[in-house]
């Protein structure tokens, strides 16, 4: 697993359900959800300061506690283990280089999510994870692949709606073209998920 690929955001997401979207939770994004302390985001850097990924709090201790990283910088607050008192911390910065490939992402519904901001393309809606399936825009019976080009969160409502069709077809129309999930997308979520803390800003320019 390429580092990237850890969780950008703590929390799992749920399979889609076709009965979910009946009670529609708050249209509220995953990452402005409070976390509880020990999954807050920690912003990762690499040896050489580079921001490469985003983990959870509880992630970051154990590289901190296995020595793989040091912390650059920390919270005020603190967790308390039989034997000692911890600073939280809120970036760390891996201590040998890693490699980070040009394309990190895998390919996976996660990940499309994720690169979606959990936004219907076609409605622009705000969803759960559980409320959104993935859309291809050209359907696969008309030869349409399976990749990030191809492929995007649509809520059940604009799914039904479109069928076996191309948007043009069906006269709904996409809200951007999707694009592979770059490096520049995985900055724009890191800043989106780190916007409250301004320990991170240092690293993100912004
Ligand atoms: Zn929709």
């Amino acid at each position: 697993m390429s580092s990237d690929e850890a969780d950008s955001r703590p929390e799992k997401t749920a399979e889609p359900s076709p009965h979910k979207h009946e009670n529609r939770l708050p249209h509220t994004p995953p990452v402005q959800r409070r976390p509880a302390i020990m999954q807050e985001p920690v912003l990762v850097l690499n040896a050489t300061f580079e921001p490469i990924n985003v983990t959870a709090v509880r992630r970051a201790m154990v590289l901190l506690i296995k020595g793989v990283a040091q912390a650059e910088e920390l919270h005020h607050r603190e967790v308390h283990s039989t034997s000692r008192a911890m600073k939280i911390p809120s970036v760390i910065r891996l201590l040998a280089y890693r490699h980070i490939p040009q394309q990190t992402r895998a390919l996976s519904r996660k990940n499309i999510l994720l690169r979606d901001r959990n936004t219907c393309q076609f409605c622009l809606g705000v969803f759960s994870a559980a409320e959104l399936t993935l859309d291809h825009v050209v359907p696969r019976s008309r030869g349409g692949r399976s990749s990030w080009e191809n492929l995007v969160a649509c809520c059940y409502e604009c799914n039904n709606r479109k069928g076996d069709r191309t948007p043009e077809e069906a006269g709904i129309q996409l809200a951007r073209r999707p694009r592979p999930f770059t490096l520049y997308t995985s900055r724009q979520l890191m800043r989106l998920i780190g916007h409250r803390d301004e320990r991170w800003r240092k690293y993100l320019f912004y």
